[in-house]
């Protein structure tokens, strides 16, 4: 990725639904990944989950660091899912697959991004009417 000028002023904002955990983000947006794995499906209360791999020295909690359960993933890997223990919110992940990256849920931003999703992981435990006909896609993880 090139480093547009303006990247480094870019900062994006996000946070539960009561409010108790807040994040920010700084520098640009990643393309968007939906994950169609069980486990997504469960913590998210929808079909897929919505989320964009970032550096985790990208993101800094406001006040509050989030709560974090340990999942088992399908992956078999270690996953840490960080959420609201007051409120619920699904906010964020880290994969042990992916070191020094936090997987933020599209949809705690205060602004998501326009984008329509860019790939999509899981397609094996897909809902089939809720797969992205045409998206690039893993049968599993990456
Ligand atoms: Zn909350
Ligand atoms: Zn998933």
């Amino acid at each position: 990725m090139t480093s547009a000028p303006t990247s480094s002023s870019t900062l994006h904002a996000g946070g539960c639904l009561c409010g108790q955990r807040r994040y920010r983000i700084a520098g640009e947006l990643p393309a968007v990944v939906a994950c169609h794995c069980s486990h997504c499906r469960r913590t998210s209360g929808s079909a897929y989950s919505l989320n964009l791999v970032l550096d985790e020295a990208q993101v800094s909690w406001d006040g509050l660091p989030p709560a974090a359960y340990a999942d088992q993933p399908e992956s078999g890997h270690t996953l840490e899912r960080l959420f609201c223990d007051r409120c619920g919110s699904s906010l964020a992940s880290r994969a042990g697959l992916m070191p020094g990256k936090l997987i933020v849920k599209l949809g705690s931003l205060d602004a998501p991004p326009a984008d329509a999703p860019r790939m999509q992981v899981w397609t094996d435990s897909a809902l089939p009417w809720a797969v992205f006909a045409g998206l690039p896609s893993a049968a599993k993880g990456r």
